[in-house]
């Protein structure tokens, strides 16, 4: 692959995903909505809507990026709630917050590594990570530090791509390797970032491996919900 990710060191693929996230930043949002067609949009309402998350709750937001999911957990917590808005990747970070800004939404922001929380255990009743686990270098490491921010009973929501069910894998495969890096090369002039994105995609886990990942870092009652064929999933953990 141009970016050779399955022979770089840990360190380079953190580099380069520092890489990518500074460079779509200015066009991430519209891009979302183009390349999905909309329907990331449906796929974050739905995680909300099943959240459990009540008024007053504390959430944490990982790779928050430009702030949709901040924001929908803000409108469900209330001013008596505290939702953290957070990403390793400052350009990210940056248009999220002008953006919430912009919005009327006042949120504590972070700039920090999902595998080095900077929060004491036991803090939040919800932790929320859509779109941002594949992208982590050591997955394992950054599932056990969402684990122990938790309170005991709190949720962990994984919104990430995953396994497209047959026969549709096949569409997908060409929508993914050849149309997903020509709209990012004629819209957002980028065709290395997007071509990074097909190829984060294919090689994340599975919904089942990663469910096993999760009971693995310690979450009970793991349990997932495949939406758009398995475009993405939805994986919820508890704390016991
Ligand atoms: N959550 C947002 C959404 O659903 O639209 C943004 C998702 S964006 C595809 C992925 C984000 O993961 C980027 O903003 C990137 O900087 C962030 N990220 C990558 N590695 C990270 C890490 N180790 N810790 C925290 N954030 C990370």
């Amino acid at each position: 692959t141009h970016f050779g990710f399955k022979t770089v060191t840990e360190d380079k693929k953190a580099s380069l995903v520092a890489d990518v996230f500074h460079s779509v930043a200015k066009n991430y949002d519209i891009m979302n909505d183009v390349m999905s067609f909309g329907l990331h949009r449906i796929w974050k309402r739905f995680t909300l809507f099943t959240s459990e998350i009540k008024p007053g709750d504390k959430i944490l937001d990982i790779a928050g990026g430009t702030g949709d999911m901040t924001k929908g957990f803000k409108k469900i917590v209330g001013d008596s709630g505290e939702v953290w808005h957070t990403d390793i990747n400052s350009s990210m970070l940056k248009v999220g917050r002008d953006r919430l800004l912009d919005e009327g939404i006042l949120t504590p922001q972070c700039l920090c590594d999902a595998e080095k929380l900077p929060f004491p255990d036991n803090y939040f009743n919800g932790v929320c990570v859509s779109f941002g686990l594949r992208n982590m270098t050591h997955k394992d490491i950054a599932l056990k530090e969402m684990y122990r921010v938790l309170k005991p009973g709190g949720v962990l929501m994984v919104l990430e791509f995953s396994k497209v069910h047959k026969p549709l894998d096949k569409i997908y495969d060409i929508y993914s390797f050849k149309l997903l890096p020509l709209m990012g090369k004629v819209i957002a002039k980028d065709a290395d970032s997007y071509q990074y994105l097909a190829e984060s995609i294919r090689m994340h886990p599975d919904q089942e491996t990663l469910k096993e990942m999760m009971l693995e870092a310690g979450f009970d009652k793991v349990k997932y919900h495949n939406l758009t064929f398995g475009v993405t999933a939805l994986h919820k953990g508890y704390k016991a």
